[in-house]
């Protein structure tokens, strides 16, 4: 018998419930619109919020890095994969963010894989929101820590969790800044707070917010420094990834001197993985520029949102707490989310539709995510076609909220 014969049964079972995935080929995945299959679709299924993936001051520089030192890095940093574009990258990251250093590794996946079980082991503790991201999710699993995951934003049970396990060597409270999607917001200022009262050290990973929220775009921190200045030093950890606003590739962790020295020395991820090309880095810096010089890019982007958000709630779509450019329209059933999203990719409209791995059963969603060049008429036409479905699970999902 083939040992491999439960894969198609499995394979089977998924597509029984909906639930397996097709791997879609669109035509430049970046931007406002794609094309698939020989349609051309308003894409609100990227992350590429100040739509600077395909931009060409991005593309430009990625060019003159690769004609000057080729594609490959061709091993790990510490051995000699390391570019002097990399190094450039991180000074810029680090004076972005504001902290003494940074460090540049393959993916923001990556870094959350490597540097949780770097910063905390058997002797120690890991308190996780329930909704973060499976790279945390994962980081958590690679560390032989204990780990308490807490309800989604619910500072009260973190505060009896962290005032009843106070026994272990460190502590490390992690959250996404911006749940990827909800499109909600962590209650940093609680956490900051709770981590400065126990003790423990704060890890955000701000991988949908760099770029986005922020007067100079570095995030849900710095969005709600401006009323907390005591949050920015509160924060220990900072993770963000070049591959969502930004445009680019790879992901990085900023903090201080000490603590990125810790883990260029320790986390896997870093030490055992080939440095990404410097023409990735040379894009990444570009869009740097690129989001320090035109604030107006988040600032439009941020009240698309809000003013689209108002309208589908007006309608009866429940969008839960999303506060950003993540829209989700929360549907329930993962069959009734498909039927949805094929319905809006024949007008014209490629949605995400997120079911179970990605969100617990019966909680399936469209994902949408505004970008920079979403105009206003394919926003009105996006909202024309929503309002033509004809869903019972927008008022079952009204009801049931
Ligand atoms: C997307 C995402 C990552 C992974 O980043 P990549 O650069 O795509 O690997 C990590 N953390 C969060 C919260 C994310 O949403």
């Amino acid at each position: 018998m083939d040992p491999l014969i439960w894969i198609d049964e499995q394979l089977n079972q998924l597509s029984q419930s909906d639930l397996l995935r097709e791997l879609p080929v669109p035509l430049c995945a970046a931007g406002a619109t794609v094309e698939i299959d020989g349609q051309q679709l308003v894409n609100f299924a990227s992350n590429d919020y100040l739509g600077l993936a395909a931009d060409e001051r991005l593309v430009a520089a990625a060019t003159d890095a690769c004609r000057q030192q080729g594609i490959g890095r061709g091993a790990s940093p510490l051995i000699c994969g390391r570019a002097e574009m990399h190094a450039a990258l991180e000074k810029r990251l680090a004076q972005f963010e504001q902290t003494e250093a940074a460090l540049l590794f393959p993916t923001g996946f990556a870094v959350n894989a490597g540097i949780i079980p770097a910063l905390v082991n058997e002797d120690d503790a890991i308190y996780s929101d329930a909704k973060n991201h499976a790279s945390i999710v994962d980081g958590c699993r690679l560390a032989s820590a204990e780990t308490h995951i807490y309800p989604h934003g619910d500072t009260e049970s973190l505060a009896r969790l962290l005032q009843d396990s106070n026994q272990f060597r460190r502590r490390l409270i992690v959250t996404d800044s911006l749940f990827s999607m909800d499109g909600d917001l962590a209650p940093l200022v609680e956490l900051g707070n709770l981590a400065e009262r126990h003790d423990a050290m704060l890890m955000v990973d701000e991988a949908h917010a760099t770029g986005v929220f922020g007067t100079h775009g570095r995030g849900v921190v710095e969005h709600l420094t401006e009323q907390h200045p005591r949050l920015h030093d509160q924060v220990h950890v900072r993770v963000g990834t070049l591959s969502k606003a930004l445009g680019a590739a790879g992901g990085f962790v900023c903090g201080s001197t000490s603590l990125v020295g810790w883990l260029a020395n320790r986390a896997r991820t870093y030490v055992f993985s080939t440095a990404h090309p410097a023409a990735t880095s040379a894009a990444a810096i570009a869009a740097l520029e690129i989001v320090a010089e035109q604030p107006d890019r988040r600032k439009n982007l941020l009240e698309k949102s809000a003013s689209l958000r108002s309208q589908l709630n007006k309608m009866g779509w429940n969008t839960g707490k999303s506060a950003s450019q993540i829209i989700p329209l929360l549907v329930g059933s993962a069959s009734e989310t498909m039927r949805l999203a094929k319905t809006l990719r024949e007008a014209g409209f490629w949605v995400g539709a997120i079911r179970p791995p990605s969100v617990p059963e019966g909680e399936s969603l469209l994902r949408l995510g505004l970008t920079a060049g979403h105009t206003d008429t394919m926003i009105a036409e996006f909202v024309a076609a929503l309002g033509r479905l004809d869903h019972q699970s927008k008022h079952a999902s009204v009801v049931a909220s």
